[in-house]
């Protein structure tokens, strides 16, 4: 089994459905089991700033799946849930990220893990630190607890 961490955000509609609805499919996600899910952040909208908050979490699963395969779970569960994409960082129903997949890591188009952005994001980092403080984040020397030391934090707030 393998160890794998996502990151889970919505930022249109009813946040907070679309993610227990994702939560639930994940836990359905065969050969996988759901194992942890973070407490539920409003943060402020990153990279366009004229969109409502997200909500965001952070989910352990425990999977015998391949990291594609997971994320093409990841992806249906997406599309299931109806995300229309308009625009890049855009509102969206729900994304699913991978951000850690054991300590494996993926450099090809349709998989970058560790996610490329994770160090960068605390609205990430915030709820995956509640999950795993300690767990090194493969390429960057660095535990979840030291990447986000490094970042603010104040506009992540526990729902
Ligand atoms: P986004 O707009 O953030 O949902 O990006 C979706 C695209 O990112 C898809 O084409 C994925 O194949 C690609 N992608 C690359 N790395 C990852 C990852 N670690 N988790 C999820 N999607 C990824």
């Amino acid at each position: 089994m393998t160890v794998v961490f996502l990151s889970l955000g919505s930022n249109m509609g009813d946040k907070l459905a679309y993610l227990n609805q994702a939560i639930q499919a994940l836990s359905e996600i065969p050969q996988t089991q759901l194992v942890n899910v973070s407490s539920f952040y409003q943060t402020v909208a990153w990279g366009k700033t004229d969109q409502d908050d997200f909500v965001n979490a952070a989910v352990e699963l425990e999977t015998n799946l391949e990291a594609l395969e997971v994320l093409r779970e990841c992806q249906q569960i997406e599309k299931d849930l109806d995300r229309v994409r308009h625009e890049h960082w855009g509102p969206r129903t729900i994304d699913i990220d991978i951000l850690l997949y054991g300590k494996e890591t993926f450099n090809m188009p349709d998989l970058k893990v560790p996610h490329p952005y994770m160090t960068e994001r605390a609205f990430v980092l915030v709820p995956l630190a509640e999950l795993t403080e300690n767990v090194m984040i493969p390429n960057t020397g660095q535990t979840v607890l030291e990447a986000l030391s490094r970042l603010s934090h104040e506009d992540v707030v526990k729902i």
